[in-house]
Parts: C-alpha cells; structure tokens; sequence
C-alpha cells in the first residue's frame, strides 16, 4: 500500500480521475482508495481558500508603557489626558472670549494691534502646548530579552564570591564628577545619566524633567524646550489679556457705574477671574523653568538636590557649562535628537533579531545621552571594556557623558 500513495496514474489511464488537471494527485486517488469513488462530487469542489496573512503590526501596538496613541502612532499622550483637554479648553475658551467680547472695542478705540499681538501670542502657545503633549518626551526602548539577559548575566559575574548581592549600580565620571547610574528593573537596563523612570507614564525618560499632567506627558530631553516655550507664551498671553481686559473695563466705566459695566460684560469678568487666579502659578513656573535653563539643571535634579552647593564642591552640576548664555543655548537651542521607539516601524517577525533601534544609536552623531544609552545597551563584552571610570575632558555642548564609554 505504501509504494501506491506515490505511484503516478499516467492521463488517460482506467481508474485515473477524470481531467484532475487543477489537482494532479489528490490524496482521494492516492491513499484513500474507499473515499475515491464515494466522494468524487466533493473532489471537485475548489479547494478552501487560503487564510489571509496576518496584517503587519506597528511597534506602537505592542507599546509596553502606559501612553495612547493616535493617527497611526504620530502622535502620544500620556493614559490620563483630561487635565491636558481642561488645560486646552481654558486657553481657548479664555482666549475666544477675548477676542470675541473685548477685542472688537479695543481695536475700535485704542489699536489694531491688540488683537494682532493676542492672535500671535496664542498661536505660540497652541503650538507649542501640542508639540510639548504629542512628542516622544525621550522615551529609551526597553531592553529585549536577549539584552536583558546577556546583562544579567553579565551583572552575575563581576563578584567572585558565591553570595553576594548583585551591583545594580554603576559609577561614571562625567566633566570630573562621579555619576552613579541606577539599573531601572522595568526597563532591564543601567539608566543613562539624567534619565529617570516616569511612574505615571512607566517609561524611562532621557533626560527626564518631570510629568506634567497639564500638558498631559512627561517633559524630557525631546520636549523640553517647547514646554518651555510654551509656559513662557502663556505667560505673556495671560498678562496680555489680563491687562487688555482692565483696560476694556476702564473704558468703559467712563461716565458709567462700574457694576452696571460688570453686569454688562460678563464674559470679560469670567476672562478677568481665570486670568487672575492662573497668572500667578504661570509666573512662577515660568520664573523656576528659567532658572533650570539658566543653570542646566531639571526639575528632578532640583528637587532631589542631586546637585546642590549644600553638599559641597564634589556634588557640583556635572552639566554645567558654568555660563548662563551657554546653558540656555545648550538647552534650548541644541541639536533636535530623534526618537528611539521608532513606534511606526513594524514588528519584526525573527524575535532573535534585536527589533529596537538602540543598536543603530551610535550613528546618531552627536554625543549625548543617547550614545550612552548605545553603550549600556550592548552585550556585555562590549560594555565591560567600556566602562571604565577614566577622566573626562571637558567640552562645550557635549556634555562628554559618552566619553568614559567610548575607548
Ligand atoms: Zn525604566
Ligand atoms: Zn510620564
């Protein structure tokens, strides 16, 4: 029986199924001889087609943080995003109402450029509330299971004697200072100098500022300077129309009882009220966020006084260019680094193969942040030689983090 199931019955031959031409040896003549004549009107039917292949997905489908997505993975907020649409929905409806209610009189009776200026300035600050909130804030990729592991492994053989707890830190010398990075366990990697794991958002952030549920994200090395920009402008647009809408009022209690003027325009009371109660808070944050800039520092170093004069000369900022101009230009005005999630490539279907693009960071150029994140990403061979705590040679702009790693 076994030589018949692949024996070939010539065409035309008795016993052969009639013109099978679209299936030559159907296993109905082959190896199922009580089938063959039974179910010869079912041999005919055409085969089931194919199942579809299963559509390609992107990384940002599998993200493994706590962010939404939106138009494709373009865009990402953080999980919660309803004080970001209360943030939105104040400035323009405060701002709606100016221009609706106030400018019209001022444009009238003092200047066309009132409502110019306020449309300007409420262009800034739309546009860089959404480039703040929508931005990779710096996000680093998680480790794959193959770098986690060769990293543990790793991690496992620096001590020599059979009971010791595993080094989860690591010192670098970065402008003289000793650096002590922490290995961040949801990420499975040594977090890069500045970098720090965002609870809410459950990512590590390069250069992580703080996460402001305002603009509903976390502020961070790709973000910074728009939430900058943005907190800047609002304060201009506040005072802006903070003292516009005085002026409206002023005017128009000339030879008028002021309340009956109040009464008349509520909408610019309800302006007056939201200006008057935000523009304080705006102030000061604008006035903080300038003295980190000024200094080089984050919210997250300050606040934790990682390098405060307190602690003596050996904790001084590492990252400081020791000028205020130099600072803000470093900060502000520094190259634009590009997001390491890739969230719109596609899953690669050979899991073996490492799927994040830290193994493409050193092409990256500049040396920053992200080089380091290159160098406690690769295998621990390449590592091991890497980190040696050597001295660093100050340059302006780079910041030589990268320096101890590249031997
Ligand atoms: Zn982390
Ligand atoms: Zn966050």
């Amino acid at each position: 029986m076994k030589a018949c199931e692949y024996r070939q019955i010539p065409p035309g031959t008795p016993g052969a199924l009639p013109s099978s031409s679209e299936s030559p040896v159907p296993a109905a003549s082959a190896g199922l001889p009580s089938s063959s004549s039974s179910s010869s009107g079912s041999a005919s039917a055409p085969p089931p087609p194919p199942p579809p292949p299963p559509r390609p997905r992107r990384k940002w489908e599998v993200f493994p943080g706590r962010n939404r997505f939106y138009c494709g993975g373009r865009l990402m907020l953080a999980r919660h995003s309803g004080v970001f649409l209360l943030t939105l929905g104040l400035i323009v409806v405060t701002s709606g109402l100016f221009f609706a209610f106030d400018c019209p009189f001022l444009a009238r009776n003092l200047t066309l450029a009132i409502p110019i200026i306020a449309g300007i300035l409420f262009f800034f600050v739309i546009s860089s509330l959404l480039q703040t909130s929508f931005r990779d804030p710096g996000i680093l990729p998680r480790a794959t299971a193959s770098e986690a592991a060769d990293l543990e492994k790793w991690i496992d053989n620096l001590g020599t004697s059979t009971y010791r707890p595993p080094a989860r830190t690591m010192e670098v010398v970065i402008n003289k200072y000793m650096v002590k990075l922490k290995y961040c366990y949801t990420c499975k990697m040594f977090r890069p100098p500045r970098t720090s794991h965002c609870s809410v958002c459950d990512n590590c952030v390069e250069r992580f500022d703080h996460h402001c549920p305002w603009v509903g994200n976390c502020v961070g090395k790709r973000n910074y300077r728009f939430f900058y920009a943005f907190i800047l402008s609002l304060s201009f647009l506040t005072a802006f129309i903070f003292a516009c809408v005085i002026t409206h009022l002023a005017l128009r209690s000339q030879g008028n009882d002021f309340l009956t003027v109040l009464k008349a325009t509520p909408a610019s009371v309800l302006e007056l009220v939201i200006c008057f109660f935000s523009v304080w808070s705006i102030f000061g944050l604008s006035g903080f966020h300038t003295y980190l800039v000024a200094s080089n520092l984050t919210t997250n170093e300050d606040l934790k006084g990682a390098w405060s004069n307190k602690r003596g000369s050996e904790f001084a900022n590492p990252y400081s260019h020791k000028s205020v101009l130099t600072n803000c230009c470093a900060v502000l005005c520094g190259p634009f680094y590009p997001s390491l999630i890739d969230r719109r490539g596609f899953i690669q279907a050979d899991a073996g193969t490492p799927s994040t693009p830290k193994s493409e960071i050193p092409s990256f150029g500049t040396k920053s942040d992200a080089s380091m994140t290159s160098a406690l990403a690769v295998p621990p061979a390449r590592l091991r030689s890497r980190v040696e705590k050597r001295e660093v040679v100050r340059r302006p702009y780079a910041v030589s983090e990268t320096k101890p790693f590249t031997s």
